[in-house]
Formats: C-alpha cells, structure tokens, sequence
C-alpha cells in the first residue's frame, strides 16, 4: 500500500518542485487540480482532462451529497469508478459552498443546517458528518470543515470565524479515518491579519495533518493582499508537506504563489471560461466571441497541442461561439485545462531548473504584450 506522503525534489527560492503520493496515484507539484465539481469537469471527458496532464481533480461534497448522494457513490464503488476517474481525488468539505449556495442556512456552534438549492429538502453538515461523506466518496485528499470567512471581516470577526474553523479541524482530525494512501488536510484561515494566520497555522500544526491548505483567500481582497498574506503564511507552514492554496486563481495568482512555496491548486476560472468564449493564453485572456476573430485562419494559440489550437482555427471557434454550437464551449474548456497545464509543467521545469524568477518575469512580460493583432 502507497503511504500518503510529499517528496520534495527540488527548491527554487521559496517555490518548491515535488510529488504527493496518494493511494491513487502520484501528483507532480506545483499541480493544478481542475474542478469536478458534480464528478465531472463541466464539457470534458475523464481522459481528455487526464489528456492535459492533470493528474488529479477536485469534487464538490456539497454538490454530491445533494445529487446523487454519498452513499450511493459508495455503493457504486466510490467516485473514482462512479466518473470513471482513476487517479487521486480531492474533495473540499462542503462549507464553503454551503455557505455560498444553499438556501436558509443556520450555523450553530456544532455546524450548519441548510436547505438543498435544488428541491429546499434539509440536510446538516458538522466536521464528522463531512469526513464521512468525504469517506463514503472515497477522496484521496479529505478537506477538514471549516467556515470560510467572509470578505471583508473585521479583525474581530475573522479571530471569531477562525478560531471556530480551530475547533472544527480538531474534530475533522478526530472524525477522519486513516487509511493508507489517504490524507487529511487542515485550512488555515484568519482573513488578511498575519497575527491570525499566526495563531491558525499553530492551532493546526498542534493537531498535525497531512497538508495544509490555506482557506480565504481569492474571495475579493485583490492580488497583492493575498500575495502579502501567503508571505506571512507559507513560512509558517511544516516544509515537509503539501501546501494547497484553495480557489486560486488566474495564472499570474499562481505564479506568484508558486514563488510564495504554494504546490496546489484549484480554480473553476479555467472550465467556467471556457462556457463563456474566454480562453487563456500565455498573452492573457482572449474572448472568442469577439469579431476580430471572425477572418482568422489562425490557432488560438501556437505549439498549444489541445485538439481547439491544433485542429481549429480562431474563426471556427468564433463561429462555434456564435452559433451556440456545444463544441464550442467543450474545445474551450479543454484549451484552457490545456493551457494551465502546461503552465504547471512550465513552472515544474523551471523550479527544478532554478529559473522560477526568469520564468515568472517572461511570462509576465507575454501577458503584458496581450493578444496577437488580427491578421
Ligand atoms: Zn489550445
């Protein structure tokens, strides 16, 4: 049996090169980890995402304990087999989309009660119930509960939010069932107050994960308040194991804390463009919609291998835009899980090459240049 556990092959800086070993299989890190959120990524095949080189995807417990429900996942072999999936899984706990898409939710000290969004039926989430369901899907990586804090919060309030989200990772350790090759890990939170983030990543070392993620951020407060709160952070985050930074983000957040000693992350930025004619680039985000694309012949992106930049051109794709044409939105999802991809495997090669802050300067320098000039 593989034991959960992170080798760390390479240092650049602060930016770090390595692997998670999962009872699924092996993540390369930095990794980015497309969202599944109802055990599929929205418009893509299994083996077209695994066809990017994504090695791993997120699920959303709170979608899948409403629609189909955990125990019926379970029954049919867990969600790896349930979406034809077979490497590693990482499910999030369920509160933070509780919080952002249920109907009449009701937190209490214990945890939270909320209505379905899909038919009002009542169900409760706490730190056990979630493990189980996290169990049940049968996630590779299991999320402890935690209360997302809201945007913004006065100190006051992110020291009351955090120290809830403290008492709900020490039962989330309590209620998590080991297994080899499975991981938990705790979410430091405490908004943009580094005396906050102080207290929570020493709350959660005290408990001990296997990873840990850092929660709360990409929720409004801009690029450089997260930057400057994932620099008083990751320091204080074990060298030894994964470091998540959750719901995050454009590629040039990623970069940045890739530098910061980030290794995963997750972000519906890149599926969810990709169902409104917004595609990624190295020369930033281009919108597909636009006439400008109407008479070119040419890729969306060059030496991109996905089937959108290798077999079409940016007037096809346009075309598909606008004519509704379902393909559209599949070939731009699939671009966009590409083009984060190959971002990862960039920033992979340069971390172990020791030219992060090269690489991070050109790619900023590409994306500054913008979109190439129609033909
Ligand atoms: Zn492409």
């Amino acid at each position: 049996m593989t034991e959960f556990s992170f080798e760390l092959l390479a240092t650049d800086g602060a930016a770090r090169r390595g692997r998670v070993h999962t009872a699924h299989g092996a993540i390369d890190t930095p990794a980015f980890m497309p969202v599944g959120t109802a055990g599929t990524v929205k418009a893509m095949m299994p083996a077209s995402v695994a066809a990017t080189g994504a090695q791993i995807v997120l699920g959303n417990t709170y979608h899948l304990m409403l629609r189909p429900g955990a125990e019926r996942v379970a029954r049919l072999g867990g969600l790896h087999k349930f979406m034809n999936w077979p490497g590693p899984i990482l499910t999030d706990s369920g509160g933070f989309q509780v919080m952002s898409l249920a109907k009449l939710r009701k937190m209490d000290a214990d945890g939270v009660t909320f209505q379905s969004h899909h038919d009002g039926s009542k169900h409760r989430l706490t730190p056990e119930s979630s493990m189980e369901i996290q169990r049940l899907l049968d996630a590779d990586i299991t999320m402890a509960f935690d209360e997302c804090t809201p945007f913004p919060a006065t100190h006051g309030q992110a020291e009351e939010s955090m120290r809830l989200s403290m008492r709900w990772a020490r039962r989330s350790k309590e209620a998590f069932v080991a297994r080899d090759g499975y991981g938990l890990f705790g979410i430091v939170q405490g908004g943009v107050y580094p005396d906050l983030r102080a207290e929570s990543a020493k709350a959660l070392l005290e408990i001990g994960f296997e990873g840990y993620a850092v929660g709360g951020l990409a929720v409004g407060e801009g690029q450089d308040a997260m930057f400057s709160t994932l620099d008083v952070t990751t320091p204080l985050l074990p060298g030894d194991k994964p470091r998540y930074l959750m719901g995050v983000g454009r590629p040039s957040d990623i970069i940045g804390a890739v530098g910061r000693g980030i290794d995963m992350f997750d972000c519906v930025m890149p599926t969810r463009s990709g169902r409104t004619a917004q595609a990624f680039t190295r020369r930033g985000t281009v919108n597909l919609r636009n006439a400008r694309h109407q008479d070119d012949p040419r890729p969306l992106e060059e030496d991109c291998p996905c089937p959108a930049c290798r077999d079409h051109s940016r007037a096809y794709l346009h075309h598909l835009i606008r004519s509704e044409e379902i393909l559209g939105p599949m070939l731009l999802t699939w671009h966009n899980i590409q083009a984060y991809q190959t971002l990862m495997a960039g920033l992979r090669s340069a971390i172990a090459e020791g030219r992060f802050t090269r690489f991070a300067a050109e790619a900023a320098a590409l994306e500054e240049m913008g979109d190439i000039p129609p033909p």
